[in-house]
């Protein structure tokens, strides 16, 4: 079986259109598909790249093999994730980001699954006790899942990923973005700090230790 590999880079995205509509902007490949649609791969910056290749090559490529489990995969069990976190004194945010120890979890949903175990993103990995460990082993699927249902992931993958998952007036995350706003859950503030060069948005009473 022939795959095609894709790595979206910077700007790379998949734009679906009918026969007759316009192309967008920055057509560079178009598929043609059985269901007299057209799926067109555009891309400004012209980073992105495509490979055609059999799915025994995938499996052997290096870059796939150093790639760790998908949070929604069987393989993701809180036993792995426990000895993940068990091995690591980086801070459970930065942890949460590295794509080699658990793959597709980006700066929203870490933080965000942080904020509903209730667990400090600043927290040393290795310190998180076996009974908090389970609850984000959780809360990373809950986050994924909901978002899923929500439809963000399909809006952010097709149209512009410029953060604006559900327009201005109706935002769906419960920390990120929210520097200033009440805590859902307390009334307290939500803060922002930058870790490792990325914004972590908290509650600084529900996430204290
Ligand atoms: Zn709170």
């Amino acid at each position: 079986m022939q795959v095609l590999l894709v790595h979206l880079r910077m700007t790379g995205k998949f734009i679906s259109v009918g026969l007759d509509d316009p192309l967008p902007a920055y057509p560079h490949i178009i598929f043609h598909l059985d269901n007299d649609r057209r799926l067109v791969f555009s891309d400004m910056r012209q980073f992105g790249r495509l490979r055609l290749l059999s799915s025994k090559a995938l499996k052997e490529l290096a870059q796939i093999k150093a790639l760790a489990p998908e949070p929604l995969l069987e393989e993701f069990t809180p036993e792995y994730f426990f000895a993940i976190l068990k091995k690591s004194r980086r801070s459970l945010k930065q942890l949460l980001l590295d794509q080699t120890k658990i793959l597709g979890l980006g700066n929203i949903y870490a933080s965000e699954a942080l904020f509903l175990a209730r667990i400090s993103p600043f927290k040393s990995a290795d310190t998180l006790s076996r009974k908090r460990g389970l609850l984000l082993h959780e809360a990373i699927r809950n986050v994924l899942h909901e978002a899923i249902e929500a439809g963000s992931t399909l809006k952010i993958d097709l149209e512009d990923r410029d953060g604006s998952y559900f327009g201005s007036d109706e935002r769906f995350w419960r920390v990120y973005e929210r520097e200033g706003e009440p805590c859902v859950n307390c009334g307290t503030k939500i803060r922002r700090a930058v870790q490792g060069g990325r914004s972590t948005y908290f509650c600084p009473s529900c996430q204290k230790t």
